[in-house]
């Protein structure tokens, strides 16, 4: 917005790097101000000054922003990392995401296991004193059982979390 009003002294990032008249309704204006130059050379760098005019043009102003950052966040990251670009950081979140879901399904297996042998300890102590456990002992068992049904979404989302990266 201030680089708008003052375009008459100085052109916005985009116009200054393309050496040209920065237009009072200029689409890059808004999105770069003269003294973020980097901002431009890099997005203009990686996608062509044309094709983020285009881009621009092709959405509703209330996105634009949204869109510009995006395209910044892209183009900063494929000059990092020339191979991988941004995708580096996708994916190794989704590592991420695919470990802790594994020891997500990990710890819901332990908890099943160490329930069945809670109660299998349970169902002994029961048998060798008849009169024995008191029914606060034996009723843990069942408000928990549920957890058996807990285990298995945390696999499928683990399947869904693979799906989405192949
Ligand atoms: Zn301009």
């Amino acid at each position: 917005m201030l680089a708008k009003m003052g375009s008459g002294m100085s052109p916005c990032a985009a116009c200054k790097l393309l050496r040209r008249r920065c237009a009072r309704d200029c689409v890059f204006a808004p999105y770069f101000p003269p003294d973020e130059p980097q901002k431009f050379a890099n997005v203009h760098k990686v996608f062509g000054a044309a094709n983020v005019n285009k881009m621009l043009q092709d959405l509703p102003v209330h996105q634009r922003g949204d869109a510009v950052s995006s395209m910044v966040y892209e183009a900063d990251a494929r000059v990092r990392d020339p191979v991988y670009g941004c995708v580096s950081a996708i994916s190794s979140l989704q590592q991420q995401i695919a470990l802790l879901q594994n020891q997500l399904a990990v710890a819901n297996a332990e908890i099943v296991c160490m329930r069945m042998q809670q109660a299998a300890s349970n169902a002994v102590s029961l048998k060798s004193s008849p009169q024995g456990t008191p029914p606060e002992m034996s009723s843990p068992l069942q408000p928990r059982s549920p957890e058996l049904q807990h285990y298995k979404p945390a696999t499928k989302a683990l399947e869904k979390g693979e799906a989405l990266w192949t």
